[in-house]
């Protein structure tokens, strides 16, 4: 059953550790990051972009997908399904299609817009039980042709969103989306403190946890950060084993060109990268 991240994001505040989220593509990754969660009895968020609910034919598919694979693989740990940078459309079609949880990404927006249409999706999303991640300060990265450096969000608007009811907020932090830079300066833990103590006990949320070393996720954490997202990783580990299937000529060895046998050692690949991120995360055994 699905279950919005509301609960899950406040245990790991409280027991100072994060929930990752992962974001799927399409039924492996599913499969993949659902399996190794129960594995490790571990709460997860599956994360679904605009652009992967678009691939995957439309937001019902992927609630039904979710939904039955939850049952058939007889997952018990709490997984919720979160549109990740949700445009205020967006949100509201996740919600009619059944999403648990949504992320409304305001950011791009002057602030005073921003607290409007997320005081609008706040009420329309706690109407159905379902979780709402909000966004101050946009975060870097190749696709808003940001490189090197990563946004910091001002902590006096990080409290105005914090304060319209909103479950979890993702400040920009120095954090950026995507393969980090050799010239990156790190996370800006100055700022995220400021946030922290600004914004009461709201689970802040780190994007771009694709790269950042262990060391600053751990601090991070210690400083109110709830839920991280990994996105990039799992598409690098997914392609380096596929590649590596292919180029030792295995599709050609007896029924190798078999998608199912294709596809696996990628599949196995997030589930070694999911793993390794939960248990960095501390997750492990929270669910
Ligand atoms: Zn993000």
């Amino acid at each position: 059953m699905l279950v919005n991240a509301t609960e899950m994001l406040r245990k790991a505040r409280d027991g100072k550790y994060a929930v990752g989220q992962f974001n799927i593509n399409n039924l492996e990754w599913t499969k993949a990051i659902l399996a190794t969660a129960q594995e490790v009895k571990s709460p997860v968020i599956l994360g679904v972009s605009e652009g992967a609910g678009k691939y995957m034919t439309g937001y019902a598919t992927v609630v039904a997908m979710v939904k039955a694979m939850d049952v058939s693989l007889g997952i018990t740990v709490p997984v919720a399904l979160h549109l990740d940078h949700g445009s205020y459309d967006g949100c509201k079609k996740c919600l009619d299609a059944g999403f648990s949880s949504i992320m409304f990404d305001g950011s791009h927006f002057e602030i005073g817009e921003n607290v409007a249409k997320t005081t609008e999706l706040v009420a329309l999303a706690h109407a159905q039980g379902v979780s709402i991640e909000a966004e101050v300060g946009a975060i870097g990265g190749e696709e808003d042709g940001i490189i090197g450096t990563g946004e910091v969000a001002d902590p006096g608007e990080c409290k105005k969103i914090a304060s319209l009811g909103v479950d979890f907020l993702a400040a920009g932090i120095g954090n950026i989306h995507g393969v980090y830079p050799s010239n990156w300066k790190g996370l800006n833990f100055e700022v995220l403190a400021q946030i922290h103590e600004m914004t009461g006990d709201i689970p802040l949320v780190l994007h771009g946890g694709t790269g950042i070393p262990p060391d600053m996720i751990k601090k991070a954490v210690s400083l109110g950060v709830s839920k991280i997202n990994v996105n990039t990783e799992c598409q690098i580990a997914f392609t380096a084993a596929t590649r590596k299937y292919i180029e030792a000529g295995k599709d050609k060895e007896s029924k190798g060109f078999d998608p199912r046998k294709l596809l696996a050692p990628g599949t196995d690949a997030i589930k070694a990268t999911v793993r390794e991120k939960i248990e960095l995360f501390g997750s492990a055994g929270k669910a």
